[in-house]
Parts: C-alpha cells; sequence; structure tokens
C-alpha cells in the first residue's frame, strides 16, 4: 500500500534548490525521474513542474527504500540540501550544483511501467502520445508548451483589462451562429425534437453586449465547427474573442499590435509596429494567397502585356479573354535537373493547373523550356518583365487572375522551402485589408458572405450592394503571421436596414432569418453603436510561440484529425435510455 501524504508538505519545488539553499532543510514532492544504484549509494532523480533535483541515498534503512523506486513512482524526500562536488556539478541543470541528503523517503504511489519513456524527448507516436495523454503530460515537450500557453493567456487578461475590457462569458448552449461550418448539434430533453448549437464563436453575443452598453469585451472562449477533417484542425479550440463599440478598422489594429508584442516577448523576440498593411487584392496577385508568408520576397509578376500579341496561342487567347499569364522568378534554379522539372509539371497538374511552362536561359543565350510552341521571343520577354537572370527558372501560369496566382503561390511556397529561404527565427506580421464582402457559391447559385453576414461594406462600396455585389470590398481584415492566420474580424453593420439587405443578397428569406436571427435583428433597431472587433486563434498564436506545427502541441486534451479523443474514447454510443429520454431513435 502506498504511503500516505501526511502532514509531509512540500517547502520547494524540484527546480528550485540552489547553492545558496545549502544546509537547509528541504521536502520535495514529485516524480521519480530516473534511479541511478550504484550499490551501496543511490541517486534519484525527483521531478515535479518546476524541474529536477538529484536525491542521494547513502545508508539504511533508507537505501533499502529507494531500491523499491521506479521510474514514475510518486515520492515525499525529505534530507539536508547539500552542495555537490566540483566534478559531480550537472550544468545542465538549473539545480545542478546541489543535492538532497535523504532522511526519510516516502513512497507515495507505485506505477506501471510507462508505455515510453517520460525522461525524456524520443519520438513516440502521436496516437500512443494521445491515447496516455496523462504521461505525455508530464514530458518536456508539453510542459513548456503548456506553461508558454498559460503565461500568453494571462497576458491577454492582463492587456485587456488594462485597456478597459471586460471578460464576458457568453452562452454555450444557444442558438445557431453563422461562421460557415456545420453546427455541433445538442438535444434538449425538455424539448423533445429542439436542439441547441454549440456556438461556432460568440459572434453574436458578442455584437448583442455592445448594443447592451458593454463596450469593450474580450473573452478567452471554446469554439465549436463541425468542419471537414482537415490536418490541422480541431472541432473545439480555443479563440480571444474581441469586440469594440466604436471602433473603426484602425482602432482594432492599433488595440491588437501591442498585445502581439507581449506575446512574443514570452519568447524574447521584438516584433516591431505598426505591422504592414497589404491589400487583399495585391496578396492574392502578389503572393496567390490571403494569408501570405512575407518572411521571404519571391513575389509573382504580372508579365500579360508580353503575352498580348504572342503567336502562342493558348495564352494569347486567355490574354485576349480578360486572363493573365503570371510569372514566379526562383532565384538559382536554372540548374534544377529535368526530372525535378518534370516534378514541378506533374505538381502543377495535380493542383488542377493547365497552363504552367517553366524557362530558363541554355548555354550560349538560347531558352530551354518544356513548351517550345510558346516561343523564345515571348519567353525571354518574360523572364526579362520578371527581372529572372541567367541562373533563375521562370514559371508561368496562365489562366483567372486568382488560379493564375494561387498556383504560383503554391511554388512560391514549396520551392522556398525548397531552396531553404525562410528564415526560421523571422516572424512577418501583416494585416490584410479590404477583402470581398462576398463570394460566388456556385453549387448553391448564390452569395455567401467572405466573413459572416455581419460584416460591414466599405462605405465607398456601399452603392456597389445593388450594382455589382460581387465587387463590393468589406471592413474586413485577417492577421497573418508567417503564412498563417492568426487572426480575423470586420468592421459589423449596425445599421438594421443595411443588415437586411445583406441577408436579401445572400438569399436568406425574411422568415429565415426571423428565424435564425429575429433576436438579432430586434435588437438592432434599439439603438445600436458602431462596432467591430476580432478573434484571435490561441491555439494557432501558441503553436507558432512554441515552434510547434501542430496545434495539437499546444493543447492539453487534442482531438486526432479525425476528431476522435483517443484518451476518453469520446465520441461514443449512450445508453439506450438517454436516447429514449431524449426522445432520439438512431438511423441505421
Ligand atoms: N467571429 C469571427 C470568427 O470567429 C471573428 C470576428 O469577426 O470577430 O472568425
Amino acid at each position: 500500500m502506498a504511503d500516505q501524504l501526511g502532514s509531509l508538505t512540500r517547502t520547494h519545488s524540484c527546480g528550485a534548490l540552489r547553492e545558496s539553499d545549502v544546509g537547509t532543510e528541504a521536502t520535495l514532492l514529485g516524480w521519480v525521474h530516473r534511479v541511478r544504484d550504484l550499490g551501496s549509494i543511490l541517486f534519484i532523480d525527483v521531478r515535479d513542474r518546476g524541474g529536477i533535483t538529484q536525491v542521494v541515498v547513502d545508508s539504511e534503512p533508507l537505501l533499502s527504500v529507494a531500491k523499491r523506486l521506479r521510474s514514475e513512482y510518486v515520492v515525499g524526500v525529505t534530507g539536508t540540501v547539500g552542495k555537490r562536488s566540483s566534478d559531480t556539478v550537472n550544468p545542465k541543470l538549473p539545480t545542478g550544483h546541489v543535492e538532497v541528503m535523504a532522511s526519510e523517503i516516502r513512497v507515495l504511489n507505485e506505477a506501471k511501467t510507462p508505455p515510453f519513456p517520460i525522461a525524456d524527448d524520443t519520438p513516440v507516436s502521436e496516437d500512443v502520445r494521445l491515447r496516455y495523454r496523462y504521461l505525455d503530460l508530464r514530458r518536456p515537450g508539453l510542459q513548456h508548451n503548456l506553461g508558454l500557453r498559460h503565461r500568453v493567456a494571462m497576458t491577454v487578461r492582463r492587456y485587456f483589462d488594462e485597456q478597459g475590457f471586460w471578460e464576458i462569458e457568453t452562452p454555450v448552449l444557444t442558438k445557431s451562429t453563422p461562421e460557415g461550418a456545420r453546427d455541433y448539434l445538442v438535444p434538449s430533453r425538455v424539448h423533445p425534437g429542439q436542439f441547441f448549437a454549440l456556438p461556432q464563436s460568440p459572434q453574436i453575443f458578442k455584437q448583442i453586449l455592445m448594443i447592451g452598453g458593454m463596450d469593450r469585451y474580450f473573452q478567452i472562449v471554446k469554439c465549436f465547427r463541425d468542419e471537414d477533417l482537415r490536418a490541422d484542425r480541431q472541432p473545439e479550440f480555443t479563440q480571444v474573442d474581441v469586440e469594440m463599440s466604436f471602433a473603426r478598422p484602425e482602432t482594432i489594429f492599433e488595440m491588437i499590435e501591442p498585445l502581439m508584442q507581449l506575446a512574443f516577448r514570452e519568447i524574447d523576440v521584438n516584433v516591431d509596429t505598426p505591422f504592414r498593411r497589404v491589400s487583399y487584392a495585391d496578396a492574392m496577385a502578389k503572393y496567390g494567397s490571403d494569408k501570405p508568408d512575407l518572411r521571404f520576397g519571391l513575389e509573382i509578376v504580372d508579365v500579360s502585356d508580353v503575352w498580348r500579341e504572342a503567336s502562342f496561342n493558348a495564352f494569347r487567347e486567355i490574354v485576349g479573354r480578360g486572363g493573365v499569364v503570371r510569372a514566379l522568378v526562383i532565384p538559382g534554379a536554372a540548374r534544377y535537373s529535368r526530372s525535378e522539372l518534370d516534378a514541378l509539371v506533374d505538381q502543377a497538374k495535380q493542383l488542377g493547373a493547365v497552363g504552367i511552362l517553366w524557362a530558363r536561359k541554355a548555354e550560349g543565350g538560347a531558352i530551354n523550356t518544356n513548351v517550345k510552341a510558346a516561343g523564345e521571343a515571348t519567353l525571354s520577354g518574360s523572364m526579362a518583365a520578371a527581372g529572372a537572370s541567367e541562373q533563375d527558372l521562370i514559371l508561368l501560369a496562365a489562366g483567372e487572375p486568382d488560379a493564375a496566382s494561387s498556383l504560383l503561390g503554391a511554388f512560391r511556397l514549396s520551392l522556398a522551402k525548397k531552396e531553404n529561404l525562410i528564415p526560421a527565427d523571422r516572424y512577418e506580421f501583416a494585416w490584410i485589408v479590404d477583402f470581398p464582402l462576398l463570394e460566388w457559391a456556385a453549387d448553391e447559385g448564390r452569395w455567401s458572405p467572405m466573413h459572416h453576414p455581419f460584416t460591414s461594406p466599405l462605405d465607398e462600396d456601399f452603392g456597389l450592394l445593388e450594382s455589382d455585389p460581387g465587387k463590393a470590398r468589406a471592413k474586413a481584415y485577417d492577421l497573418v503571421l508567417n503564412g498563417s492566420e492568426v487572426a480575423g474580424g470586420s468592421i459589423r453593420i449596425h445599421d438594421a436596414a443595411v443588415q437586411k439587405r445583406i441577408f436579401q443578397l445572400l438569399n436568406i428569406s425574411d422568415e429565415e432569418a426571423r428565424l435564425r436571427f429575429g433576436f438579432f435583428v430586434d435588437a438592432l433597431e434599439y439603438g445600436t453603436p458602431p462596432h467591430g472587433g476580432i478573434a484571435i486563434g490561441l491555439d494557432r498564436l501558441v503553436a507558432i510561440l512554441a515552434g510547434e506545427s501542430s496545434i495539437r502541441e499546444v493543447i492539453a486534451f487534442p482531438k486526432t484529425a479525425a476528431a476522435v479523443d483517443l484518451m476518453s474514447g469520446a465520441p461514443s454510443a449512450v445508453d439506450p435510455r438517454q436516447l429514449r429520454e431524449l426522445k432520439l431513435r438512431v438511423a441505421q
């Protein structure tokens, strides 16, 4: 049986003792990290969240107790702090100059042999780590990441408090909120056949808080989206949700930039403000993405003019129809082997492109390309227009502007990686602004909101709602960092008539609007202040700060890419009685 804790009280964490403590009495409570048994003397590394301390046992009866210890046993050790001799100092540990000479050891619990070692970071398959998350949490990686996450969350809370924001909770059992994903539904037992939806975000509630005069709101909040599975998505994730009354986009930018500076101080990185602003149109044209990685150049260049009169029909006709020819120059890549170049063309086909071609200068200035018919003159004209040198490779894509740039944008990223052009220790923030208000949902034959239906058009684009809605731009913005979207938001519509017009454009009938958002539209009519906000993806932000590529590394209990919790086994079947109570039957 395990010893009881009794009156044993921790005096120091396992990371706390220093030379100045030599001679004092200490009690450590933690796990056996490692045991080294040299026969008549035994060393135990005791570990807790704070660190590791070496404990020494060199006489009976304690030696017999200590010899029972195995990795991950839970112990309480009391003893006197001693100074290590200079040849036994461990410079890698902050406690490495001292050790505790044990006078009492209590075995507070035993442990089975863990399925993977806790004491080091040897790679373990993610499924096993997730199944035994309680053991994985003891390892250095997650201990570090969750500590960092805590400090970032505290920074967020302190910052917004200082800026006069109130943290206000919003309901988890609520009505569907329109963020464009599928809802998680919760059946109501009291009202059979009726359902709550888990919030995709607190969007409507935070706007109502502004109508309710709360002025400045924030919340660190879970959001739930039943989206199609993607590698780095979680069905539940955490946002720092923010809303401000009387805000313009600049008001939001100026509020968020210093917060990012504070967050990056946690990893000793200085971030310069203001962040650059890039319009959505520029981001798409130059980087082929609305979340461009700006740690490196490789901008896409429009060379359509070169092809306007070209003899190569395919590209000339595309330009003639209002399409474009765009170019990406990869510095030094003229050296690529033929198989590397073939692989690029294959990759383009996989990405769904038709018109991709490459060109480079061969010996003697001739042009070497995969599509001879494109013609030497236009190819070298394109190289000149795009600023390609003899050593460079140029990729050309033709098509609709966004499609051509998206394809080259994908190559921009993969080739920058291949060519080692991405500095790992740089953090390039940018605000992407002036997003289109709407996008055409071809499968549904209607407009859908690019952000969400409460986003305000730009003042100068209101007229376009009637004449050419697809051209209207929105007061919507994303904050991107190193190619990831870390935050997104907008200034909202605060005028009920405009809101109704947007619902019409989105083909949401009055009746549907009443059913889904009736309470919100009613609220808009009682003196709504102009307002706007943003939501920061906390998981992604902390992952970037921690240098992790997966958000699962900064979430205590994540689900797999298949939306399963391997530790608890959720989701799972429920007791038939529960289904009966809910008046639900599972269709076979
Ligand atoms: N509710 C939005 C989202 O979750 C953010 C916002 O507009 O503030 O993406």
